[in-house]
């Protein structure tokens, strides 16, 4: 028998050779724990694609460990963590347990907490992020002090030398965006992912969501995901070559029923550490440096990249726990039942809602400025629609829903995320989407049977929190706008909201 001393505890969303904890040990000498609790799955409502697509990707890195020399103890379709943790112990007795740290706040402990006293436990950083703990707290001159995405990210550029000349970006501007706000006109093109058909482990696993989650959201038919690291290198290949060029120009652009435009679709395989955001981004600089993509649509990618994905990251762990709990506007509305069915007049809601429930991915636009701005207008509670986006979206963990959630999109964290909520009118909808021509409701009107509840709960928002947001210079121009109203409309649309925000399963 070998003397096997040390545990590596791999968990769903870790499976990466560049694990931390798996990098430094010892192949002769460790064992790794893979496990598939059903208990942790069921911890909320996850969509069904989102658990087919973690347990595929586990059952298929165990594979790959084994093929690569390692022995791992794996176990399958396993009631909780407790029972399999208690029996890996017993069977294998080693005195060190060593795991890389767990992106959900608290989660570290609550798996220590299972593991035998007499064992000795290291955690090892996360392998995918590349700032450190230290550059963001540098940039907080005061406890309470607040650091903005942009900064942050020109010191992730400097840090990694991407896109730059030397001391300067490339191009002269650290940030194109301006260029990337085109709404879909007759120039809009854009290519069909490549995505990836089930194969005999895949199908095992959805035989298993479909018996332990069946009441579930979603469905696990058309699974159409990468579920291995040779698979996601093809995804990233296929928005690199394919999508990469165009993703800037219409990046806030939304169309009737397809989910997938421009985007990188990227998301579900950095979360789970299959691919590397460096990787991701050097790759795309090199596409640029060579000509075959222009820079607004690289810098964009990059920035999301380096700069939202760490800063939310960090932003996490700087202000967790109390972070989730913030709710600034007080807001407390629980969610219609549209938002699990898709089923409301609100054709942008509708489409949204139905695609995001057939594939658990919605682009950043439709979750910040369809499903979050109703959210934000309508005073959903944040809690909530923190839970509902944690549950729908496959690419969806805590560390990355909180900030963009509770920061980002609802305001609730009284602005350290965005220092000012994203509240849009159908203004913006019809703008930048299709959706309104073929609605039931007029993109033109707030009050009225057939008033946009988007015009209409806008305008209300900027009533109810005028007095908070009268001294946000951010919002100068939306209160100089609703200054101009006379009273007698603002007293209508505040009657129209009223009868939305009574009975919102009606709209
Ligand atoms: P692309 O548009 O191609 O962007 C490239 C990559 O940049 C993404 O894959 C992602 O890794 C990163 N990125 C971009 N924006 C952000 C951001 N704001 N925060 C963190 N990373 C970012 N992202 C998640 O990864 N998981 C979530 O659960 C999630 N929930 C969100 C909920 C709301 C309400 C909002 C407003 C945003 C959320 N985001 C989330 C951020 C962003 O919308 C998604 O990362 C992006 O839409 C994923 O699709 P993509 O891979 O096609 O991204
Ligand atoms: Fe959405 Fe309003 Fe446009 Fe209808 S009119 S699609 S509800 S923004």
């Amino acid at each position: 028998m070998i003397n096997l001393n040390t545990t590596v505890w791999i968990t769903g969303d870790q499976c990466s050779m560049k694990n931390t904890a798996l990098k430094a040990a010892d192949k002769s000498k460790s064992i790794i724990l893979m496990i598939e609790s059903v208990a942790r799955g069921n911890r909320i409502q996850y969509h069904k694609k989102k658990l087919v697509l973690i347990y595929s990707i586990m059952r298929h890195f165990r594979l790959e460990l084994e093929d690569a020399g390692w022995k791992v103890d794996y176990y399958e379709e396993y009631p909780n963590f407790a029972r399999a943790v208690t029996e890996h112990f017993d069977r294998y007795k080693t005195s060190k347990l060593a795991m890389m740290e767990q992106s959900e706040f608290g989660a570290n402990e609550k798996l220590q907490q299972l593991v035998p006293k007499s064992v000795d436990v290291e955690i090892t950083p996360h392998c995918n992020f590349i700032s450190t703990h230290k550059e963001f707290e540098d940039l907080h001159k005061t406890p309470d002090s607040r650091v903005t995405m942009e900064n942050f990210y020109r010191i992730m550029r400097k840090k990694t030398g991407l896109l730059m000349d030397g001391s300067d970006p490339v191009g002269g501007s650290w940030n194109y965006d301006k260029s990337n706000r085109l709404p879909p006109d007759k120039d809009f093109k854009w290519k069909v992912i490549k995505t990836f058909k089930p194969d005999k482990i895949t199908l095992s696993v959805i035989k298993m969501v479909d018996k332990h989650f069946a009441d579930h959201p979603g469905s696990t038919d058309n699974f159409i995901y990468a579920v291995t690291r040779a698979d996601a290198v093809l995804a990233a290949k296929d928005f690199l070559d394919n999508r990469l060029n165009e993703f800037g120009p219409h990046q806030d652009a939304m169309l009737e029923g397809k989910p997938f435009l421009n985007h990188s679709i990227l998301s579900p395989y950095i979360n789970t550490c299959l691919l590397h955001p460096l990787e991701l981004a050097r790759k795309a600089e090199e596409e640029y440096r060579e000509g075959r993509a222009q820079l607004s649509s690289v810098e964009g990618f990059v920035r999301q990249l380096i700069g939202w994905r760490e800063f939310v990251w960090r932003v996490y762990w700087r202000l967790m726990p109390e972070y989730k709990e913030r709710n600034a506007l007080g807001a407390d509305h629980k969610l219609p039942e549209f938002f699990w069915t898709g089923d409301t007049k609100m054709r942008c809601m509708s489409d949204s809602l139905k695609t995001t429930i057939d594939y658990g991915y919605a682009h950043h636009i439709v979750r910040l400025m369809l499903l979050g701005n109703f959210s934000l207008i309508a005073g959903l509670s944040p809690l909530a629609v923190n839970e509902w986006f944690t549950q729908m979206f496959v690419d969806g963990y805590d560390w990355v829903m909180v900030p963009n959630v509770i920061g980002m999109t609802l305001h609730a964290d009284g602005g350290y995320v965005g220092t000012k909520p994203y509240a849009a009118s159908a203004n913006y909808i019809n703008k930048m989407s299709d959706y309104c021509k073929k609605c039931n409701y007029d993109p033109k009107q707030a009050t009225g049977d057939k008033a946009c509840p988007f015009n209409t709960l806008y305008w209300d928002f900027l009533m109810r929190n005028e007095d908070q947001f009268k001294s946000n210079h951010r919002m100068g121009m939306m209160m100089k706008n609703l200054a101009g109203k006379p009273d007698h409309w603002r007293a209508e649309v505040s009657n129209h909201a009223r009868k939305i925000l009574t009975n919102l399963e009606s709209i």
